[in-house]
């Protein structure tokens, strides 16, 4: 024993010098004396009581993960009884928090003189450190699925790549704390893992993302890849419902199948990803399959909304305000105008508004585009009024430049820059789900009643036709969606609706202006209805500054 005794010290000698070289950990098994002994970090890391101890294989085995134990326990005993001389391993331990952590564990065997190992000697060194296996969930990092994915190389290869994310993640983590996002990830791991089984490997993308890979994969036709989300999710909700709804989640799934026709490789993963955002964008709780087409959309409003932001920063090149003639019908006279933004340009020709208003909101662009409408259509009204006085203009206003930049301090500039009177301006706001959204905005609408600044609620019918804002009087005029007008004349339900609101908005003293009037059928069948304002296609479409000039500005009767 004395003799052996030396051989244990003399290791250890070694690896005080050799532990300042090295992040691994360095270790002698001693299997006759069942003594073990591990640089001192490896102590401080692992669930184990001290860097030297005695009934080694049985503290050993407690600090090993439950799923490895018996894979490690089959191993040494091959060591032990001479079949094997090497130990080549890769597993997870328990740190001292009890979470796995994965490990690459390599030793030699030293046999004594009877032909029976008495030591295994060798370095664990962590998988995680060397960036290939994520710590949080034990799953094999992003890195290693670059690697996997070009060794399957070749086109053609039936399979998918299917990534999952978890909806809102970041509200988990704020609400909750990291931890409990953590623990969250590792449940959807879980759930992930079992379903996969041997048909997909499964990594950990960034964030709360992760990516399953199958290379054989049933026939396209049958959509495997949506069959193993809907799997997922099944596995998820129950075992949130497991836990008693505590912490309720929902996932969304992005996949693409691999084809023949392309250049196998990384951009596969680019394209799932491209996938899990759509179906993020269109609301969440679902799957999207890629598609060729969605992504030159994508990237065609990418390239749109580069254009009008150049477009914008200099000098708003390309926009100009069309007028669409609102009529009074009381008087059958032209009342005054709605501004309409319009945008051209050389790569894109004349882009609808439906289209590049959007992207103006998304990106924040409508708050200085908006305050050149304001401007523009303020001076132009002035101008007009000249030859009309008491010329009117409406002005668009949208939920982003209410929530998102002081618009009353802007119209504020211009109505004293330009000495306007604020009695001929009146600002559209369209009712949607955005204008629903909290206190915020009813402080807003607030304010614009206390300066006195005329309101319509804009395309009335078509959000939640909120009767409360009307209640409160906020708004002077409502404008009733061309949805309801155009089916006025097909259909009784559209007609009732529109009739029963114009008399309540006009007994709560509000004007009422139809919009989408096409046809003189459509004239006939409103004015029955009494509106105050018309405004559609049977008189004009919206037109530029020269061409509103020409055909209405101080035309007397237009019916
Ligand atoms: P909106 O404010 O409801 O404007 C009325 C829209 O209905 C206009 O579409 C107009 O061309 C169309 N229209 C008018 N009469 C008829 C008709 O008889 N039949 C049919 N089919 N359509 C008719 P446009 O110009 O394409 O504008 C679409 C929307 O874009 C506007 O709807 C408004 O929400 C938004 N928008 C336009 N200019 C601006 C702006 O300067 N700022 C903001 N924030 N939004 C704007
Ligand atoms: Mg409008
Ligand atoms: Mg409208």
């Amino acid at each position: 024993m004395g003799n052996s005794l030396n051989k244990f010290e003399q290791f250890n000698d070694v690896f005080k010098i050799l532990a300042k070289c090295t992040d691994d950990y360095l270790f002698i098994l001693d299997f006759i004396e069942d003594h073990f002994n591990i640089t001192e970090r490896g102590a401080e890391r692992f669930n184990i009581p001290c860097a030297d101890f005695y009934n080694a294989l049985e503290i050993i085995s407690g600090a090993v993960h439950p799923e490895d134990k018996e894979m490690l326990a089959n191993n040494l005993e091959m060591i032990k009884s001479g079949q094997s001389s090497e130990h080549d391993l890769e597993y997870k331990w328990l740190d001292k928090n009890g979470n796995a952590v994965w490990i690459s564990c390599r030793g030699q065997a030293i046999y004594n003189e009877q032909g029976q190992a008495n030591y295994l000697v060798g370095r664990i060194s962590e998988l995680g450190r060397k960036n290939k296996i994520d710590n949080i969930t034990g799953l094999y990092r992003e890195i290693k699925l670059r690697q996997d994915i070009l060794d399957i190389g070749k086109p053609g290869t039936n399979g998918f790549l299917l990534l999952i994310g978890i909806d809102n993640f970041k509200d988990i983590n704020e609400r909750y704390s990291k931890e409990v996002g953590n623990t969250t990830l590792q449940g959807l791991a879980e759930c992930v893992v079992n379903i996969a089984g041997n048909k997909a490997e499964v990594y950990r993308m960034s964030g709360d993302e992760i990516m399953l890979l199958c290379t054989d994969a049933g026939p396209v036709i049958d959509d495997p890849a949506k069959y193993m989300y809907k799997k997922i999710r099944a596995a998820v909700d129950e075992k949130i419902g497991e836990k008693g709804y505590r912490l309720f989640y929902t996932i969304s799934g992005g996949y693409v199948y691999f084809t023949e026709y392309d250049n196998f490789g990384l951009d596969y993963i680019d394209r799932a990803e491209f996938a899990l955002r759509l179906a993020k964008i269109r609301g969440k709780n679902m799957c999207v399959c890629y598609e060729q087409n969605d992504y030159s959309e994508y990237v065609y409003k990418l390239e749109l909304q580069e254009a009008l932001r150049k477009a914008a920063e200099n000098g708003f090149d390309g926009f100009e305000l069309y007028y669409q003639p609102i009529v009074n019908t009381k008087k059958a006279c032209i009342y005054g105008a709605e501004a309409l933004l319009r945008w051209q340009n050389k790569k894109f020709g004349m882009v609808s508004p439906g289209i590049f208003i959007p992207l103006l909101e998304e990106s924040g662009l409508i708050i200085p585009v908006g305050r050149w409408v304001i401007e523009e259509a303020m001076r132009q009204c002035l101008k007009w009024q000249e030859r009309c006085p008491g010329f009117r203009v409406n002005i668009n206003i949208s939920f982003v430049q209410l929530k998102k930049s002081n618009v009353i301090s802007d119209i504020d500039t211009y109505i004293e820059k330009y000495g306007f009177s604020s009695n001929n301006v009146l600002f559209e706001i369209t009712e949607s789900g955005e204008l629903e959204s909290g206190y915020a905005t009813h402080s807003i609408l607030e304010a614009f009643h206390r300066r006195s600044l005329n309101l319509a609620i804009d395309d009335f019918g078509t959000g939640y036709s909120n009767l409360r804002y009307i209640k409160e009087m906020m708004f002077n005029l409502v404008k009733i969606d061309q949805a309801f007008i155009r089916g006025i004349k097909s259909s009784q339900y559209d007609y009732m609706v529109v009739k029963q609101f114009t008399e309540l908005a006009h007994s709560l003293n509000l004007k009422v202006c139809y919009e989408g009037v096409e046809t003189e059928e459509d004239f006939k069948c409103v004015m029955e209805l009494k509106p105050d304002y018309i405004q559609g296609f049977y008189f004009s479409k919206p037109v530029p500054v020269a061409e509103f000039e020409e055909k209405y500005l101080g035309k007397e009767k237009v019916f």
